[in-house]
């Protein structure tokens, strides 16, 4: 879409704002708002200033001015606003050199696609993510007595909502039994269906939409594959619509990858695959269907794990997921069958056209943007260095003795082994200068600090085992 159609788009619409969004270093959508007056072709060119140094991880306070750009193929109506509002996701720039940030995550996804080019080697990265949730009672609402409410069960160390001694249990999902009976057990399928269909409005195709394992609500909403800035731009709107349609439904959603201990966790395994000229370049005639170069990709994957891990899995609760026991993989090795591999190869469709692989420890709460792209280049850098992933590990993972799993390497055990893997090995993001040396330090830095500042805190469990001591 030229800015002149997205301006007709506007008018047709009725639109009375302009919302401008962009993704902060983090993952998290930022936004200010404009009145439809100040939008013409010129915007698109010469931007929207902010205050870019009150923003995680950005400008330092003396170069602190800094300009968005509304990129005019984004466009959409806002569903979440009461008047009519049309919505851009922007890029962020330099006012003074117009130059892109370089801390711009949506800038860093764009490079690797035009890096990706660069090689020859195909001209298209597709990602399906399936992003799993947790949904949970708006304490705002607490108030309301509500038919059909959800409530957590009382399980020593799970979050409950403060107001249920005695807890009826009729019709909740039995312990891991989420995945998938029918309402009245199933309380979401409105909720989720409606998520559905709001995404629908922004653009974004959903295929499917299901409960997941764990009781405490946990959903699963399927996107259709999409090229990697597509997609890092789509995962923005699943979270944003997921979030405000449980807001408005009088719930809250959270994407962190475990926040119910002893139960499943929610992650976002992702399915990749690397097409030329129309044709899938992944399949092949070696084991699950795959092509040699799929193989390398999966090798790349698999030894730059840890250090993609930073970006795939970049929060302190993201290690509590990683464990045994909960469908998360826990070992670094590829399997056709294996749900408990990190790199599965999804045998639903003999299609040429379907065959992708499947990464398995990446979870929701990671910059789309840049897990994406650190992801290709990790699969690039296997297939330029021909990097062989080994045999394929077939059985359950996580019955095999420790006799059995050795030589398999394992995800790191937190958010500082992932961080320091990260520090010993990130040559490979730094080709076609996707990733800067700037964005790689500042990463560690916000991620250091991060995994300190909960170090330093006294833990609730603390308290259950040593007040007494
Ligand atoms: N929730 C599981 C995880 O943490 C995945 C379950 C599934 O296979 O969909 O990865
Ligand atoms: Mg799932
Ligand atoms: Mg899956």
């Amino acid at each position: 879409m030229t800015p002149k159609e997205a301006i007709e788009f506007a008018k047709e619409n009725g639109a009375k704002m302009v919302d401008l969004k962009f993704c902060d270093l983090l993952g998290t959508w930022q936004h200010f708002s404009v009145p439809i007056s100040c939008l013409n072709e010129e915007s698109f060119e010469e931007g929207f200033g902010f205050d870019g140094s009150s923003m995680r991880g950005w400008q330092v306070i003396h170069a602190s001015d800094m300009l968005v750009m509304p990129d005019p193929n984004t466009v959409f109506m806002e569903p979440f606003c009461e008047q009519p509002t049309i919505s851009f996701i922007c890029n962020v720039v330099d006012p003074i050199t117009k130059e892109a940030y370089s801390r711009d995550p949506r800038y860093i996804a764009q490079k690797a696609e035009i890096y990706l080019k660069s090689t020859g080697l195909a001209d298209t990265a597709y990602f399906g993510p399936e992003a799993e949730f947790f949904i949970f009672n708006d304490i705002r609402f607490d108030q309301n007595e509500r038919c059909g409410y959800y409530f957590i069960d009382s399980i020593e160390g799970r979050w409950n909502s403060g107001r249920e001694e005695n807890p009826n249990l009729g019709y909740k999902p039995r312990y891991k039994e989420g995945y998938f009976p029918v309402p009245p057990m199933d309380k979401f399928q409105d909720l989720r269906t409606e998520m559905v269909l709001e995404m629908q409005k922004v653009g974004v195709v959903a295929e499917c939409q299901h409960h997941e394992v764990a009781t405490g609500g946990q959903a699963e909403i399927d996107m259709r594959f999409a090229p990697l800035v597509k997609m890092g731009d789509n995962l923005m709107k699943y979270k944003y619509v997921i979030k405000n349609v449980a807001m408005r439904k009088g719930f809250t959603v959270t994407f962190m990858p475990k926040p119910i201990f002893n139960d499943n966790g929610s992650g976002m395994h992702v399915h990749q695959s690397l097409w030329k000229d129309g044709q899938n370049l992944f399949a092949g005639d070696r084991y699950g269907g795959l092509s040699e170069l799929a193989f390398y990709y999966i090798g790349g994957i698999l030894k730059h794990a840890p250090a993609l891990c930073a970006f795939t899995n970049p929060i302190t609760n993201s290690y509590k997921r990683l464990v045994p026991g909960f469908e998360a993989p826990v070992n670094l090795a590829y399997s056709s069958r294996n749900r408990s591999a990190a790199v599965r190869i999804p045998m639903y469709s003999p299609s040429p056209k379907e065959k992708r692989v499947e990464v398995r420890f990446p979870d929701p709460s990671c910059n789309g943007y840049l897990a994406f792209a650190a992801m290709l280049m990790a699969g690039l850098d296997g297939i330029e260095n021909k990097i062989h992933p080994g045999e394929p590990l077939d059985k359950d993972i996580y019955s095999l003795t420790p006799e059995e799993l050795k030589g398999v390497p394992s995800t790191p055990g937190s958010l500082e082994e992932a961080i320091k893997a990260l520090e010993e090995d990130y040559e490979f993001l730094l080709k076609g200068n996707v990733f800067t040396e700037d964005v790689i330090e500042k990463w560690i830095e916000r991620k250091r600090f991060e995994a300190s500042e909960i170090q330093l805190r006294p833990h609730p469990w603390e308290f259950a085992l040593y007040y007494d001591i």
